[in-house]
């Protein structure tokens, strides 16, 4: 029997390997990874300096353990030159062909790059991965004041955790508010006030435009005319797909790979999960839609065609400065925010045709985001 092959070894291919695995102790199963193979759980990294976590300790698994632990093998530090679905064949870098019975992408998301005039382009860091986050934790032993390029959930987390071992942090971004991809002003605000409060500068409705290496580390220039220094430079801007092996087998692309409901591609036995599938024009870069794709793509292999059901999913903010959990709604078409609380502790009801299809909280409030929750059932 043709093995099942997961590219990747982030939480999307081990939870789905795990899950084959529980059922089916006689299939082959091998992943193919760019990275160690490696088990860690990616949201442990943007807060584990608070936590006196090294890069090391945020191991929970070697590659070696999850092989033994899985009956499966991980072919580490590998990639794919092409893939050939009629054929149901892959071809390994080294010219190696591997035959599949399904293929699964499981390959997340890249960090956005993007072009910083000036002369420190490629010094700017990333962390969307366990390497980077060494190489992060190393620089940052001779910092105190970073520049973090976006104030999404990465970026606040990052400025908050950089806090906890003193280091100043400054964020950036275009939007008028932190986390303005998943809350109303209102608690943007807060939250904003919060990171202040800690110490965290923050300039908002602009963007790095110019980024120069000097003596004593770099000197960023804003689009509103204001310039900074910082030590170290981070971006943290967001992610964005690279579908250019799917592309190359004719798999249909967008944002992402795109998959149906049952998270197929449309190409025979090649499906896709976690952070670069699209579905219905959603990607979901969260842990959450995770464990619902990898029960319906087991049962799917398994020869019981099943639809992935993703119903609410909130996703928490790990600023202990101002905890936040964000569940916003699928479309704003009609409906508006409600706003309820006070101070940092605010609760924002998304309502559409007198019902609840998002909502937000933070600081106390995110005691009662389950109860939130089930007003969305
Ligand atoms: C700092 C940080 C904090 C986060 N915090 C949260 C949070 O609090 N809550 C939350 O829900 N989400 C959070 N996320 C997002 C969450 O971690 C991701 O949604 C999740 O890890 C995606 O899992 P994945 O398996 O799809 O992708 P990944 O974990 O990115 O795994 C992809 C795997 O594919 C491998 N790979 C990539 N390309 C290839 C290739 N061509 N060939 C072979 N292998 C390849 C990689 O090496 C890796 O092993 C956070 C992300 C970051 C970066």
């Amino acid at each position: 029997m043709n093995p099942i092959i997961i590219l990747g070894a982030g939480h999307a291919a081990y939870s789905l390997a795990r899950e084959i695995r529980r059922h089916n102790q006689d299939q082959t199963i091998t992943l193919i990874t760019r990275d160690s193979g490696d088990s860690y759980y990616k949201p442990n990294l943007s807060k584990a300096l608070a936590s006196s976590k090294t890069p090391e300790q945020l191991v929970l698994k070697t590659r070696e353990q999850q092989e033994q632990a899985l009956n499966i093998t991980v072919l580490a530090h590998r990639q794919v030159k092409s893939i050939e679905p009629n054929n149901q064949v892959l071809e390994l870098e080294n010219g190696e062909w591997l035959p599949y019975a399904s293929l699964m992408f499981a390959t997340g998301a890249e960090s956005r790059r993007f072009e910083i005039a000036g002369n420190a382009n490629a010094e700017v860091l990333h962390v969307n991965d366990l390497d980077e986050y060494r190489i992060f934790t190393d620089k940052i032993q001779h910092a105190q004041r970073v520049l973090i390029m976006g104030a999404g959930l990465v970026g606040c987390e990052f400025a908050n955790d950089l806090h906890s071992q003193g280091i100043a942090s400054i964020l950036v971004d275009p939007a008028p508010f932190p986390l303005a991809a998943l809350l109303p002003a209102p608690l943007g605000n807060a939250l904003q006030k919060a990171l202040t409060d800690i110490g965290v500068e923050q300039f908002y409705g602009c963007t790095v435009s110019q980024l120069t290496a000097t003596d004593s580390g770099y000197e960023a220039q804003l689009s509103n005319g204001e310039s900074l220094d910082a030590d170290l430079v981070l971006s943290a801007a967001g992610l964005s797909v690279d579908t250019t092996l799917a592309a190359s087998a004719n798999i249909q692309c967008e944002r992402g790979i795109v998959v149906n409901a049952q998270l197929a591609t449309n190409q025979a036995n090649i499906y896709a999960l976690g952070d670069c599938a699209e579905i219905n024009g959603q990607l979901r870069p969260y842990i959450a839609p995770i464990l619902p794709s990898v029960k319906a793509l087991a049962q799917t292999l398994l020869g019981n065609p099943t639809d992935v059901v993703f119903g609410a999913m909130p996703v928490s903010v790990k600023t202990p400065c101002c905890p936040v959990v964000a569940c916003p709604p699928a479309n704003t078409n009609g409906g508006e925010w409600r706003i309820e609380g006070e101070q940092d502790n605010l609760i924002a009801r998304f309502e559409q045709a007198g019902k609840t299809t998002g909502f937000a909280c933070t600081g106390y409030a995110t005691s009662r985001a389950k109860t939130l929750q089930q007003e969305m059932a």
